[in-house]
């Protein structure tokens, strides 16, 4: 039997680590510090710094990452139960050098960029000295990428971009974006469109506004609406083939929307032991919170909900270990996404119900927990559209029942059963 829910006892003594190095030393961070991505705050990189090296020293930096790229190669369960812990503190990911997007963007350079390219852009950002976006959604079509319209030309020995991009996260921040462009008009979308690397100081990028989630002051956002005018890079500056978008695309969102999974739960732990903190130190007149019924089916739906959830992420981590192909992954890493904003969502809501108006106030972080699940319904695609990949792959394992009754139609099976035996039925009545 190689099932095992169990952790490595080394590795456990990692996760203890890191547990007690989140909570005492970067979650203080969390209320003082500005954005994660801003490499030109020169006191928080004082901080961050020495914290990063102790990573380092642990041998926990980049763990998303295999050896030949300065990770740890731990492989993706393991990175599911340290995420669990990193996705509890908004600079935990950034002090342990696997903060999204940069991961995302540094999996597909690492894949598909050249020895230049890598040498450039990639060691820079694994080192944690640069921030990167990675543009591809346009302001009138977002979820379905074959309305793109920016298009790349080539003109001379240079590529040149025209289009707009919305909500390219951390685009104010980022030293190049990574963005997805029409190169072929003549041929389906799938085959038609190519990722750039767009070094942010090129003429002609041009950040429109800088948008902000939920109750973020306006202009003060961190996720950019861009314009690209006649910008020109390098011919070597595609990523990959011509053509080869789509490929890429697949390979960066695979690894991406698993890990927001990993960091889900760690956020829906939070919510939940806020709850059930709540539940035990908030007095009626009839006891505790916790003691009433009602507060105990909210904790109970909520613990179960998170098991579910996590089981669910911690499997899903094993298959892409195991098959090392986000394809064959597919329908895995689509029901993660499908099912952690609603999770999130769930018991971010429960929690903050039980605070009263304090846990609607801007005192307590539920109001963030829940506009952050509704970001995660949106980004790296809708719920609705993860559903229906679940739905195809599964449909995949079946097929059609010939004739007019299902498979399980009693009559028609009894009357089966009753002609496979009826040699023996019949000795046996005539026996009685
Ligand atoms: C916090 C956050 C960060 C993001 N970061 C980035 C980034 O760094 N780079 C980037 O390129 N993009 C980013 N995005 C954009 C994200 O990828 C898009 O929001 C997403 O693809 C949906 O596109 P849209 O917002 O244009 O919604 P629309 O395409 O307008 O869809 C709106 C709604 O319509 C419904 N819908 C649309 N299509 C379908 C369908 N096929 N089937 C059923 N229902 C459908 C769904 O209910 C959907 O929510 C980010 C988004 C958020 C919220």
């Amino acid at each position: 039997m190689a099932w095992d829910f169990e952790t490595e006892p080394e590795f456990q003594e990692k996760l203890d680590w890191v547990e007690t190095f989140v909570r005492e030393e970067i979650e203080p961070l969390d209320l003082v510090l500005g954005n994660p991505y801003d490499k030109s705050d020169t006191k928080a990189l004082d901080i961050v710094r020495p914290l990063q090296q102790q990573v380092r020293e642990r041998g926990l930096w980049a763990a998303h990452l295999g050896p030949e790229l300065g990770g740890q190669g731990y492989g993706q369960l393991k990175l599911a139960l340290l995420n669990e812990i990193l996705g509890q503190s908004r600079w935990a990911p950034t002090v342990f050098g696997c903060q999204a997007p940069d991961t995302g963007n540094a999996e597909i350079l690492a894949h598909f960029g050249t020895v230049e390219q890598k040498a450039r852009y990639l060691e820079p950002l694994l080192n944690g000295e640069i921030s990167s976006a990675y543009s591809m959604t346009e302001p009138h079509g977002g979820a379905d990428p074959t309305l793109f319209k920016t298009r790349a030309e080539l003109d001379g020995g240079e590529w040149v971009i025209n289009g707009e991009k919305w909500f390219s996260s951390n685009a104010r921040y980022a030293s190049f974006l990574i963005v997805m462009a029409v190169t072929n008009n003549e041929v389906s979308a799938y085959q038609g469109m190519s990722m750039f690397i767009v070094p942010a100081d090129t003429p002609g990028v041009n950040i429109v506004r800088n948008v902000g989630i939920g109750t973020e002051p306006e202009g003060e956002g961190s996720h950019g609406y861009i314009r690209y005018e006649n910008v020109r890079v390098p011919r070597d500056h595609l990523l990959g083939e011509e053509g080869g978008a789509f490929a890429i695309a697949q390979t960066r969102l695979g690894g991406g929307r698993i890990h927001h999974g990993m960091r889900t739960v760690g956020q829906c732990r939070r919510a939940f032991d806020m709850m059930c903190e709540r539940a035990l130190s908030r007095q009626t007149r009839d006891g505790p919170l916790a003691s009433l019924e009602i507060v105990q089916e909210q904790i109970a739906d909520s613990w179960i909900e998170l098991e579910q959830f996590r089981l669910l992420v911690l499997r899903t981590a094993w298959l892409i270990d195991r098959y090392q192909d986000y394809r064959r992954v597919r329908k895995d890493i689509a029901a993660v996404k499908a099912t952690m904003p609603r999770v999130l969502s769930n018991i971010a809501q429960r929690a903050l119900h039980l605070h009263g108006a304090l846990g609607v106030s801007n005192e307590m972080p539920f109001v963030g927990m829940l506009i952050g699940a509704e970001s995660l319904a949106l980004a790296d695609g809708p719920t609705e559209v993860h559903k229906v990949t679940v739905a195809r792959q599964v449909l995949r394992e079946y097929k059609p029942v010939d004739g007019l009754w299902p498979s399980a139609h009693l009559p028609t099976r009894r009357a089966e059963a009753r002609a496979r035996f009826a040699e023996l039925l019949e000795h046996e009545v005539a026996n009685s």
